[in-house]
């Protein structure tokens, strides 16, 4: 957006005063002609606008109407514009229904939902909107929608779409959401207008769902076009986006079939009949349990009536709150489980941006209904019509249009939050019609061991997340399922596809004998996770997890973690909608430290800025939030958020916890000792025991200057992520530039060697827990240049183990050396395999 021009949506030749259309086409026709005259749409938008009102009603109540095109004609829009006719004596608009402001909307997405807030402010103010039906000052029109001064990002002046190319889907799973996600983030990143047509279908590549419509299958020929001022420039970068995908897409659609190929690993067999339902093998491996049902929550949402005004306040609220949130899922669950899961959650995000979703509830809201009831029926209507269409994929997308719709039910009134995981039974197999993303990523897998949903297919990213955690699951399993009774005795069989009911004790005896075969397989893998991390010739480095929950850590332990190297505190606040207090702190640190056992654990004050927005801190927008008021920044302006953190820390290790402190985003000393004297007077208020205190080495100013910074801190930990974006001048968030953002560049690689040399001149340690840490060879070329611990994701411990105990440190100590003089990234890439 920021790139856009902005510029007002009313204009004087926008208005038209005292019209009397005979009937509502006549008054679509009028208004359509306002925007065509004004610059804002094409021709041919006037029949989008009678074809729109043959499918959807545009009536929003209280004497206004909103005639707008089809969304698939978005590309006849040639600027955001607002017409307004008016028609004192009102044209019936549906039965019973009289509009006196036809106001018509020409707009990209985004714009959309621009208007129809500042709409569902002014129509509860029916005061105004009856002067306004019959005033005869065109200004007091455009004052009203110039209010609040609706200025909306505007695509750049259009002629047709000019630039194009024809783009053969290479996707063996064709357009799904998550890289439909990223075509939608590509075509945001720039003004003009990007469209893609699947034969007849057009779409705007701004718009996830409008994407996916095209249901576009591998091999499917696309008609990729641009329009605008960027729109050359525009169109290359999208295509080297899309056809970046290609290899990702190819090698997951790859690892699909292995995993089809493969379940033949030797399954279960019962030793005699049993009752089962049949399912789709989702997620491979068998769970005895007893069946939770988890029934959908089809309580009514209650309607409340709300003034329009707040109504509308609280939908745009929800919505921006859920998205906040789905942004900290999808980081956590991209540093906790992997990338690929957490596109699910990206996806998600771009529903939210929907327009027809935003319409309908806007519409509901004028009708007279209350915000959540409004929210959840038109969610229910979109996600209906999407199922209907009878493809799989779309049917997918309803279900998370569903989980998404719920989220943002909880954020319009916490009491409709849904708590139906909160109190689950140990060892229980969850049956459920369906089960949403987001409670499957947030599962407590020490209570769920299995689970079986009665729809949804092996695709759909409920199963991606069930092999993810590792749950047996099956999907699929129809209305049968729905009939079993809770606390039903039930064996999952996610290799096979069954759950079979009620099992003798001899097919319970059966299945055991086969769990405790492959759990007898598993411990010999663990057994070696669980060696430490020592070089063939002594050199030991130690390891530790990446984890930000107590309930991880069992789970990090059983992966081969020593300990914690980087407990990230901020997703404390990300996922939730208000700062945890102080004392709900010190039970969390408390719980981590007593989960780990006494094994060393460094928590990480509040990294908050950057990428990780705390919506409910309501913090100023920056232009350059990763050069902002970030980090240890952030911490020394807010005493409010930082000395109840350290509050809470210096409680829990007066109460024996284990643990270091370390802060993120140092750049200077003043900083530290800034940090270390207010961390020193909370010490001395509480009588609390020591705590070292370390810092992060994220920025390229404290790897320069580790030796002075040694003076002052008990250790250092380096941010490998942060560190790549700041010396490479890279975002770390920019897809284009993801694959230059390479933190094995020798430049990254020579300021942990300058860290290392001045941590030693003080004698203190380093860590790495930035993503070099989890990859076998970058944390082969760490330990080479005298990095003590390595901390990294779970799943990545036993690979990068191995990596270190068949390694020399001698021949690590080459490695580092020869990476140091390499010129490129590529170089150093290019020795692996050549020295361990
Ligand atoms: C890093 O920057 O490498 C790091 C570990 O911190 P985060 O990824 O949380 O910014
Ligand atoms: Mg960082």
């Amino acid at each position: 957006m920021s790139s856009s021009i902005t510029h007002s949506l009313l204009s004087r030749e926008l208005v038209r005063l005292n019209a009397s259309p005979v009937d509502k086409q006549q008054a679509i026709d009028e208004a359509a002609q306002l925007l065509i005259a004004g610059g804002c749409v094409e021709p041919a938008y006037a029949a989008s606008m009678a074809r729109r009102e043959a499918v959807a009603n545009t009536f929003l109540g209280h004497g206004v109407a909103i005639p707008h095109g089809l969304g698939e004609d978005r590309h006849l829009v040639r600027r955001n514009g607002v017409a307004i006719l008016q028609v004192p004596g009102g044209v019936e608009w549906n039965p019973g229904q009289r509009a006196h402001l036809v106001v018509a909307i020409a707009a990209q997405s985004d714009a959309h939902l621009a208007i129809l807030r500042r709409l569902t402010r002014l129509i509860q103010d029916e005061a105004t909107l009856a002067q306004l039906a019959t005033t005869d000052d065109p200004q007091a029109l455009i004052a009203a929608f110039e209010e609040d001064r609706i200025a909306v990002a505007d695509s750049a002046p259009a002629a047709d779409l000019a630039e194009a190319f024809v783009w053969t889907v290479g996707y063996p799973a064709g357009l799904h959401a998550r890289p439909a996600a990223r075509w939608v983030e590509a075509a945001r990143a720039h003004a003009s207008r990007v469209q893609v047509r699947n034969g007849d279908e057009v779409a705007d590549a701004k718009n996830l769902v409008a994407l996916l419509q095209l249901g576009a299958k591998a091999g499917d020929q696309l008609n990729i076009s641009a329009e605008g001022r960027d729109a050359a420039a525009a169109l290359a970068r999208f295509r080297s986006l899309i056809d970046s995908l290609i290899a990702q897409e190819k090698a997951d659609a790859a690892l699909a079939a292995r995993r089809a190929a493969q379940p033949k690993t030797p399954g279960w067999t019962p030793p005699e009949q049993l009752v089962c339902i049949a399912g789709i093998a989702a997620s491979p491996g068998l769970a005895i349990g007893v069946v939770h049902r988890l029934t959908a929550d089809e309580a009514p949402i209650a309607d409340h009536p709300t003034p329009l005004a707040e109504g509308g306040t609280r939908l745009h609220e929800a919505l921006c709150a859920t998205r906040q949130q789905l942004t900290a899922l999808a980081d956590d669950t991209a540093r906790r489980l992997g990338a690929a899961d957490a596109a699910i959650f990206k996806a998600h995000g771009e529903l939210l941006n929907d327009t027809d979703l935003i319409t309908l509830t806007c519409q509901l809201m004028v009708e007279g209904h209350g915000v959540a009831w409004s929210w959840n029926a038109a969610v229910e209507r979109m996600a209906a019509k999407l199922s209907a269409l009878g493809n799989a994929v779309l049917a997918g997308r309803a279900a998370d249009l569903r989980d998404v719709g719920r989220r943002v039910l909880a954020n319009i009134d916490p009491a409709l939050a849904r708590d139906t995981l909160a109190a689950l039974p140990d060892a229980c197999i969850l049956v459920a019609a369906d089960l949403s993303p987001s409670d499957t990523a947030t599962l407590d897998p020490l209570k769920v061991i299995g689970l079986a949903t009665g729809q949804g297919g092996p695709t759909s990213h409920t199963a991606i997340l069930a092999r993810t955690l590792g749950l047996p699951a099956l999907v699929g399993g129809g209305a049968a399922l729905l009939d079993v009774a809770e606390g039903t005795s039930a064996i999952v069989d996610g290799s096979g596809g069954c759950l079979y009911l009620n099992p003798s004790p001899a097919a319970i005896g059966s299945a055991r004998a086969w769990i405790a075969e492959q759990a007898a397989v598993r411990a010999r893998e663990a057994e070696s996770r669980s060696q430490p991390a020592v070089t063939v010739d002594g050199h030991a480095v130690d390891i530790g997890a990446n984890i930000n929950l107590p309930e991880q850590a069992a789970m990090a332990l059983e992966q081969g973690a020593e300990g914690v190297g980087l407990m990230r505190t901020e997703f404390l606040f990300l996922e939730r909608a208000s700062t945890p207090s102080e004392d709900e702190q010190h039970a969390i640190y408390v719980a981590m430290a007593q989960a780990l056992g006494g094994r060393p654990l460094i928590v990480r004050a509040l990294d908050i800025g950057g990428d990780k927005q705390v919506a409910h801190l309501d913090l100023p927008h920056e232009e350059n939030p990763f050069l902002g008021v970030r980090g240890a920044r952030l911490l020394l302006r807010r005493a409010d958020l930082l000395e109840p953190q350290l509050r809470a820390l210096y409680r829990a290790a007066q109460d024996g916890a284990q643990l270091k402190i370390m802060f993120p985003m140092i750049t200077s000393v003043p900083e530290i000792l800034a940090l270390r004297a207010i961390c020193e007077r909370i010490r001395i208020e509480l009588a609390a025991p020591f705590v070292p205190l370390g810092i992060m080495i994220e920025v390229p100013a404290a790897a320069i200057q580790a030796d002075v910074l040694a003076r002052h801190a008990d250790f250092f930990s380096i941010g490998t992520n942060d560190l790549t974006q700041y010396t490479l001048a890279i975002d770390r968030q920019n897809p284009e530039l993801a694959a230059e953002a390479d933190s094995l560049h020798p430049a990254v690689l020579r300021l942990i060697r300058l860290t290392v040399e001045g941590a030693a001149r003080h004698g203190r340690w380093v860590g790495v827990c930035g993503g070099l840490a989890g990859d076998p060879f970058g944390a082969a070329l760490l330990a080479g240049l005298g990095v003590q611990e390595l901390s990294m994701t779970p799943r990545e411990i036993a690979a990068v183990k191995s990596r270190l105990r068949g390694s020399r440190v001698d021949a690590l100590r080459t490695l580092a050396e020869r990476a140091l003089a390499c010129e490129t990234a590529a170089e150093v890439r290019a020795l692996d395999g050549a020295a361990s």
